[in-house]
C-alpha cells in the first residue's frame, strides 16, 4: 500500500505526521471521502470543488493546484493497482506550535490513502438498516458551518457512540430546532405519497456528494423531490427513508426508533435510486 505523502509516495510503515501537526492538535484541516468504481474517481471534480471549498473557507492554503491534486489522486490509485476502492483525501494545516494560532503552522499537508472498503451487504440493500435518532444535536450555520467537510468530526462520532450503543449501524442527528439533519456520516431522504425530501443544508447537513447526485437522478426520472426541513415524525411516518453517503451508497432505513417504515424493507423509489446510482458510479468521473 502506497501513501501519498506531501507529493513522495510511502508505505504504510513511513506514512507519519507530526505530533505538532495542527490537524491531530486541533482538528485544523479538511478531508474528502471519495470512491473508485471499475478505475472511475466517482464525481471527482464535485469532491474538489467540495475540498477547494472547504479550505477557502478556513483559510487554508492547499499547496497543489485543482489540476496537480487531481493527477495526485490519479496517481495514488494507479501506483496501488486499485481499480475499486475508497480514497481518502486529508489536507491537514500542517505542523506548528502548540498555541492554536494556525499562523505557526508553514504549509498545509496532503495525504491520499486508497483502501479496500468493506461495504453493506447486499441483503442489507434489500431489507434495510434499522436505526435509531440520538440526542447529540448537529450543529447549524450559527456554528462551524456544516458544509465545512472539517478534521473535527467529534460530534460525528458522539453520534456514532450512540448507535453503537442502540446496535445499529447509523444513526440520525436532529438540530437543536428539531429539525432532522442528518446520519454520523451519511444524508438522509424520505418518501411520502411519491415525493422525496431531503433537508436543505441550512438545518445542519454536509452537502453529500452523493445527496446531489441523487437529486440530480430524481430529476432525471421525474420524480418529485423536495428540499425543505422535516422532522423525526415525518420519518416515522415516511412510506421509505434511505441515507445517502460515498460509503453507504444508498441504503434504505427500515425501522426508526422502532417505526416500522413503510412495508418494513427497501422501498420501490429506494430501490430505482440505487439502480439508477449504480449504472453512472463507473461512468460520471475521472477515469
Ligand atoms: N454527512 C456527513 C457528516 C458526512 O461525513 C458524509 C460523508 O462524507 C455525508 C454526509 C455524505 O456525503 P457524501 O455523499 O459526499 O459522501
Amino acid at each position: 500500500q502506497w501513501i501519498y505523502l506531501n507529493g513522495e509516495f510511502v508505505t504504510k510503515e513511513n506514512a507519519k505526521v507530526s505530533v505538532f501537526d495542527h490537524g491531530f492538535l486541533y482538528g485544523d484541516g479538511i478531508f474528502e471521502g471519495i470512491r473508485i468504481y471499475d478505475g472511475n474517481i466517482f464525481k471527482c471534480k464535485e469532491h474538489l470543488d467540495r475540498l477547494y471549498d472547504s479550505a477557502k473557507s478556513i483559510m487554508l492554503d492547499i499547496p497543489l493546484t485543482y489540476e496537480e491534486m487531481q493527477e495526485a489522486l490519479v496517481e495514488t490509485i494507479r501506483r496501488n493497482g486499485l481499480r475499486d476502492g475508497y480514497i481518502r483525501l486529508v489536507v491537514s494545516r500542517g505542523p506548528g506550535n502548540l498555541g492554536l494560532d494556525p499562523k505557526r503552522c508553514e504549509r498545509a499537508w496532503v495525504i491520499i490513502i486508497v483502501e479496500q472498503l468493506a461495504i453493506y451487504s447486499e441483503e442489507a440493500y434489500r431489507n434495510g438498516l434499522v436505526s435509531v435518532s440520538v440526542s447529540q444535536r448537529r450543529n447549524i450555520p450559527d456554528a462551524l458551518n456544516p458544509k465545512i467537510k472539517s478534521l473535527n468530526y467529534l460530534n460525528n462520532i458522539l453520534v456514532k457512540i450512540q448507535a453503537n450503543l442502540a446496535g445499529v449501524g447509523e444513526a440520525i442527528m436532529v438540530n437543536s430546532q428539531g429539525y432532522v439533519a442528518e446520519g454520523s456520516s451519511d444524508n438522509i431522504f424520505i418518501v411520502k405519497r411519491g415525493v422525496v425530501y431531503t433537508p436543505p443544508c441550512y438545518v445542519g447537513a454536509l452537502e453529500g456528494i452523493t445527496r446531489n447526485a441523487i437529486i440530480e437522478l430524481c430529476g432525471k426520472l421525474g420524480l418529485p423531490l423536495k428540499e425543505e426541513p422535516f422532522t423525526l415524525h415525518d420519518v416515522y411516518v415516511a412510506d421509505e427513508v434511505f441515507f445517502t453517503g460515498t460509503a453507504a451508497e444508498v441504503i434504505a432505513v427500515r425501522e426508526v426508533d422502532g417505526r416500522v417504515i413503510g412495508e418494513g424493507k427497501a422501498g420501490p423509489i429506494t430501490t430505482q435510486l440505487l439502480q439508477e446510482f449504480r449504472k453512472i458510479v463507473t461512468v460520471d468521473g475521472v477515469k
